[in-house]
């Protein structure tokens, strides 16, 4: 039978990133499907302690395996903001226009556009936790590119690519991405355990 994995989080469009990077290795449960309806904060200054925090919540709750992810955008001229605070950036509640706004507004004056994206999937099995970490280097466009995605997918360049992550499909931007990086090793894990 194939596994089942709780996917701790609200966001459809990582659910659908991740779905497209597995196939049907294993079943990816999101938490709407899974009948859960709450919003888990992430008060903490680390990727790994905020996904930890959103999948002990989930693993609580239902006492099933379950894994979560915690993305960030690190810009090397602003000193690797909005880096964790990304969702927030421009303040509460999460805005991704106004997030955006004020990211090329505190970059203008600077030559250097090198950022990165940063994902950290910690998985819940059998009552302990393991963590996989994916990065994406590229850089920040002058203004946004594109309209798919989400987040700050439409000023993103991956590096090798010449499209923004907004000008892509899934599949383009799982060739690239932080989170598909996470995920394969998330399954390589699953693999040698003979979980998949
Ligand atoms: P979180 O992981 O949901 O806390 O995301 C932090 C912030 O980064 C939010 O503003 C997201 O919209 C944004 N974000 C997360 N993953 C991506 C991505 O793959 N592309 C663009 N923005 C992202």
């Amino acid at each position: 039978m194939m596994k089942n994995l709780i996917f701790a989080t609200n966001n459809e469009h990582k659910v659908a990133e991740i779905r497209s990077s597995l196939g049907n290795l294993f079943q990816v449960v999101s938490l709407k499907e899974a009948e859960i309806y709450i919003n888990i904060e992430e008060p903490y200054d680390t990727l790994e302690e905020n996904a930890r925090e959103k999948s002990s919540t989930i693993h609580r709750l239902t006492h099933q395996d379950c894994f979560s992810e915690d993305t960030g955008l690190f810009v090397d001229a602003l000193n690797g903001e909005p880096g964790v605070k990304s969702a927030r950036y421009a303040g509460e509640p999460s805005n991704n226009k106004a997030n955006i706004e004020k990211l090329l507004l505190n970059l203008t004056s600077y030559s250097n556009r090198t950022a990165l994206f940063k994902t950290i999937i910690s998985l819940v099995m059998e009552d302990k936790e393991y963590l996989f970490e994916g990065i994406c280097e590229g850089s920040i466009t002058l203004e946004p590119i594109g309209s798919s995605g989400f987040g700050y997918d439409a000023i993103f360049i991956p590096a090798g690519s010449s499209k923004s992550f907004g000008e892509m499909s899934i599949e383009e931007k799982n060739q690239y991405s932080h989170r598909k990086k996470a995920v394969a090793k998330l399954i390589s894990f699953l693999r040698e355990q003979g979980n998949i």
